[in-house]
């Protein structure tokens, strides 16, 4: 099983971000309205992730931590409506089989919180009481310490912790309303507050993207039947010169797909100079049966039923942005 394990693990669990992503998810997949990120060393030494959610019972503690155990669909009709961004149960026996790893979790109706630990291969989990407010807390220490292969392949701090925060950067533009903290080695490295009104919105994406981004950006917000498309785009002027604000949601869910990222370029067309990169965050939000995003969650790839339409309205929703904002 241990073997098993490991090598699932491998598919998962690339660097400390894959960590702090899957980690992050379960938090808000909890209902969590805070997060909070302690990072230390570049995540090899520690990743704690704290949250304010539902929080996990005792007496499901050790199966939280085992896997293809799942707490988020009990039927397969389940799997086509899914609305969590977890549904494998397969992070945290993953994160746990190749760490050092510590849940401390307290439910609402519980007096006390408890605590479950497994270090690596030992998949024995072990329960304590321990001191937590409402939520979860999950500590991962000393990441690959049991794959030395694999932390061979790990960068610098420096490097490990720039994948952390574009990480969290995806997932803040995903959910506005939930407060996000980023710490590196005990400094306070991110903040972002909640915002609740879309007119607030543009504080957060500024927060994520930077001023230069939303100091010239141009609205979008198009609706055709059930589709919808809104968010922001730069001016072709005003674009950046690398591809790195390019945020793409579908119905919640960042992806980085051909279809989506081959309409936004085309409604650019040659006012884009070879210089500049399309420059957006969009959200796009159709019906859930009219397209599959579990294609393959780790590749951000989307199927949808009607690919020429959506590919269409995306095209001259963004395009009629543009003529509008022409002088
Ligand atoms: P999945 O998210 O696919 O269900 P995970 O391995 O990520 O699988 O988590 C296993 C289970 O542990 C979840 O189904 C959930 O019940 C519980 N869990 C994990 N993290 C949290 C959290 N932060 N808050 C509440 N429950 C959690
Ligand atoms: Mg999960």
């Amino acid at each position: 099983i241990s073997l098993a394990n490991q090598i699932a693990a491998g598919e998962v669990i690339e660097r400390p971000a894959s960590v702090v992503k899957e980690l992050v998810e379960n938090c808000l997949d909890a209902g969590a309205s805070q997060v909070t990120i302690d990072i230390e060393q570049g995540g090899r030494r520690r990743i704690r992730v704290r949250d304010n959610g539902n929080g996990i019972p005792r007496d499901e503690l050790a199966l939280a931590l085992s896997r293809h155990a799942t707490s988020k669909i009990s039927s397969l009709s389940d799997l086509e409506a899914i609305q969590s961004l977890g549904f494998r149960g397969e992070a945290l026996a993953s994160i746990s089989s190749v760490s050092r790893l510590t849940l401390t979790s307290k439910t609402p109706e519980q007096e006390q919180a408890w605590q479950a630990w497994v270090e690596g291969r030992d998949m024995q989990a072990e329960l304590a009481p321990a001191s937590h407010p409402q939520g979860t807390t999950v500590d991962v220490q000393d990441l690959f310490f049991n794959t030395p292969a694999r932390r061979k392949f790990l960068r610098t701090d420096k490097t490990e912790f720039s994948h952390i925060d574009e990480v969290l950067r995806r997932i803040a533009l995903a959910r506005f309303d939930v407060r996000f903290q980023l710490l590196h080695n005990d400094k306070i490295v991110r903040q972002y507050a909640a915002v609740q009104t879309p007119e607030q919105y543009i504080k957060r994406v500024g927060q994520v993207c930077g001023g230069s981004f939303t100091d010239q950006v141009i609205s979008i917000d198009e609706q055709s039947g059930p589709v919808r498309l809104w968010g922001w785009v730069a001016p072709a002027h005003a674009c950046r010169h690398q591809a790195d604000v390019q945020y793409f949601y579908v119905n919640g869910r960042m992806m980085r797909d051909r279809l989506l990222g081959h309409a936004v370029r085309q409604a650019y067309g040659d006012s884009l100079g070879e210089d500049r990169a399309p420059t957006f965050v969009l959200y796009l939000e159709l019906p859930a049966q009219d397209v599959d995003v579990n294609v393959h969650p780790a590749k951000h790839e989307v199927r949808f039923h009607q690919a020429r339409q959506i590919h269409d309205f995306v095209l001259a929703s963004v395009r009629q942005a543009f003529t509008a904002q022409q002088p």
